[in-house]
């Protein structure tokens, strides 16, 4: 089983059949597979781990995800939309603390915000020229990503969320698709945004061969970031009762990632943090080398609720970045402060 490890180290690339076997490994194997990751990780980045302020934009949403809690006909959630004014406070805090991306994350937005949006873009492009703008709002028009990007967008996160029509079925209403969805994620990197896809590890329905799937769909897109998460229920949601997604395998899966592509960023996210008390550490062992400190206003964090239990204090937020970087220094990483964007170092 090692040498599966180092074939795929070697060769950026197994057969089906390999992946498979990886992600259901014994966990000796697995302690092998994310000691491999950790020193490709090294090897590429050192030991600096890159931060990115999340700022929840809105929960206003005109989508119905089922597993998402701020899907539209969630009438338990109270509806926000943060003022451009708000957003740019919360990049002059970040600035300030010294972060050099903002991830814009929220709701789809209905189709009349886009010009607002896209002015948005600009003033935050206009404040703050030496900082990376990432963008993770769901699907629009080509035009709308365009002229986004034209107004001083970088990046864009936008996960498949599974790349099996049939499984993607059963986790979106009818009026979303597959096509659709991958439409976007074409679109943004003709656009030349550095983009992210990634899925939900976990999700309900899901089958090993539908992460062997997602896994051979993200090797031939080569995104530059790669999101996973495991799935987590809200209570509100038709999907409440389906199981949460396993830490283990979303941490094999960053170490699989993190081999294929070596110079990938790979977040090690709140999802995972969520539902492990040591995540965010787990992830980074296992070679993940991204964390997204939350640096949205505190009075709408608890509205922003995704799924049940989603963390978002100490150092899960911005104003907790001491103790992100005790915990990082406590395995001998330290916070990398750069824009950190995409590059080939090698
Ligand atoms: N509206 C944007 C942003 C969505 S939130 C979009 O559609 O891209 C970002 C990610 O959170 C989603 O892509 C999804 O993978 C994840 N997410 C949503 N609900 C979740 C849940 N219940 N458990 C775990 N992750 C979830």
């Amino acid at each position: 089983m090692k040498q599966l490890v180092d074939i795929l180290r070697l060769n950026h690339h197994l057969d089906s059949s390999g992946y498979a076997a990886l992600l259901t490994c014994d966990s000796v194997t697995e302690q092998y597979l994310h000691g491999q990751a950790q020193q490709v990780t090294q090897q590429v980045f050192g030991k600096g781990i890159f931060v990115r302020g999340l700022i929840e934009l809105t929960n206003v949403c005109q989508n119905d995800c089922l597993y998402c809690g701020i899907r539209k006909s969630n009438s338990n959630v109270e509806r926000y939309l943060l003022t451009t004014e708000q957003v740019l406070q919360c990049c002059r805090q970040g600035y300030e603390l010294g972060f050099r991306t903002f991830v814009l994350q929220g709701g789809e937005l209905p189709r009349d915000k886009a010009p607002w949006l896209i002015e948005l873009v600009s003033s935050i492009r206009h404040h703050y020229p030496d900082c990376a703008i990432t963008l993770s709002l769901g699907e629009w028009p080509r035009e709308v990503y365009q002229q986004m990007r034209e107004a001083g967008a970088d990046r864009y996160l936008l996960r498949h969320e599974t790349h099996n029509a049939e499984h993607y079925g059963k986790l979106h209403p009818a009026e979303m698709s597959l096509y659709n969805r991958l439409q976007c994620l074409k679109w943004l990197k003709e656009l030349g945004y550095q983009v992210g896809t990634g899925i939900m590890v976990g999700s309900p329905r899901q089958t090993l061969n539908n992460i062997v799937e997602d896994i051979e769909f993200i090797e031939q897109f080569e995104p530059e970031m790669i999101g996973l998460g495991p799935f987590i229920p809200q209570h509100a949601t038709p999907l409440s009762k389906y199981p949460v997604g396993s830490a283990d395998l979303t941490t094999k899966l960053y170490s699989i990632f993190r081999l294929m592509f070596p110079c990938s960023l790979i977040p090690s996210t709140t999802a995972l943090n969520t539902i492990h008390p040591r995540g965010r550490i787990l992830g980074i062992i296992a070679g993940a080398n991204v964390v997204m400190p939350n640096l949205s206003p505190a009075a709408i964090r608890p509205s922003y609720a995704l799924y049940d239990g989603k963390v978002s204090s100490n150092a899960e937020a911005a104003e907790g970045i001491n103790e992100l970087e005790t915990q990082l220094s406590s395995i001998g990483y330290h916070i990398n402060w750069d824009r950190g964007d995409y590059k080939i170092t090698n």
